[in-house]
């Protein structure tokens, strides 16, 4: 019997070395840790969910300052629409930038699309226009200059034009509204001054499964661009904060005494810098999140 078997793995050798090999080349290639590749920036799907009890939010980090919020089957995507503008900020890799501009799973539900103000690593007229050529029941709310440079560089303008609407309110001044179902005030927040200064920045506060979501843009850090709007009386839960507001004591005190958030979640940082800024964000918030593993969800 001992000697039948003995034949038999000779016989066979070659195949049995066969599929040695198979699976020793097989496991080399799926460590990473063997193969040396970088740390992944971009999540897979499921990765970074913590079901919290009671939690009604997921949110989904896009790249820089873009957000997806899901709640009560409503979605709502800000500031996720942009393509490689300069490779300190974080943007999608092809594959993904490909997938969400032409409105794949998951990314065929977006309801509405927000935008802080034009820069390009915000925003990209065609990425926008595109997303909303392939999702029909999409809507486009942002500042004129958003819409203008959507109407001047997108081709297929006309077919998508029914389904974008201008609001930009005076500085210092909001204007609230309920669009595709869901309530939004949008705050009109100074961008930084001098090159800037002409840009229409806009800031969001969004009612979504029972939680107010605050984004701000590329905000100046000014106290008088948000004393008039009282957030800190607002019940403000979640806050998606640009990092440099979390970094030097007067911004600290304008998050504190303005703002007053539940929860920070810092975004804009460079992927550069990952690690220096949210070590640097943790020592004066300690419970602050930072966003920098693209596609990572955080439930609330
Ligand atoms: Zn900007």
């Amino acid at each position: 019997m001992l000697l039948d078997l003995g034949k038999l793995i000779m016989k066979n050798l070659r195949l049995v070395l066969g599929i040695l090999i198979v699976a020793v080349v097989s496991i080399y290639f799926a460590c990473p840790w063997v193969s040396g590749t970088p740390a992944p920036i971009v999540a897979h799907e499921a990765a970074g969910l913590f079901p919290l009890q009671g939690s009604t939010v997921e949110i989904t980090y896009i790249a820089n300052e873009g957000v997806l919020i899901s709640a009560g089957g409503k979605q709502v995507l800000i500031d996720g629409l942009h393509r490689e503008y300069q490779p300190a900020y974080a943007f999608l890799p092809a594959a993904e930038r490909e997938n969400i501009e032409t409105a794949k799973p998951p990314f065929d539900k977006i309801d509405l699309i927000l935008v802080s103000h034009m820069h390009l690593d915000h925003f990209h007229p065609e990425s926008i226009g595109r997303y909303l050529h392939h999702n029909p029941k999409a809507l486009l709310v942002s500042s004129q200059q958003v819409v203008d440079e959507v109407e001047k560089n997108f081709k297929d303008y006309q077919s998508v034009k029914g389904r974008v609407i201008g609001a930009t309110p005076s500085w210092k001044e909001k204007v609230a509204m309920k669009v595709a179902g869901i309530d939004i005030e949008i705050l009109r927040l100074r961008h930084g001054a001098g090159r800037h200064a002409n840009i229409q920045n806009l800031g969001h506060v969004i009612k979504l499964g029972g939680k107010k979501l605050l984004h701000i843009g590329d905000a100046d850090t000014a106290v008088e661009n948000f004393d008039e709007f009282n957030l800190d009386e607002e019940g403000i839960d979640i806050a998606f904060l640009p990092f440099w507001f979390l970094l030097g004591a007067e911004e600290q005190a304008l998050v504190r005494d303005h703002i007053r958030p539940k929860q920070i979640i810092a975004v804009h940082i460079s992927p550069g810098e990952r690690e220096k800024t949210t070590a640097q964000i943790k020592q004066a918030f300690p419970n602050a999140l930072a966003f920098t593993t693209m596609l990572e969800k955080k439930l609330y």
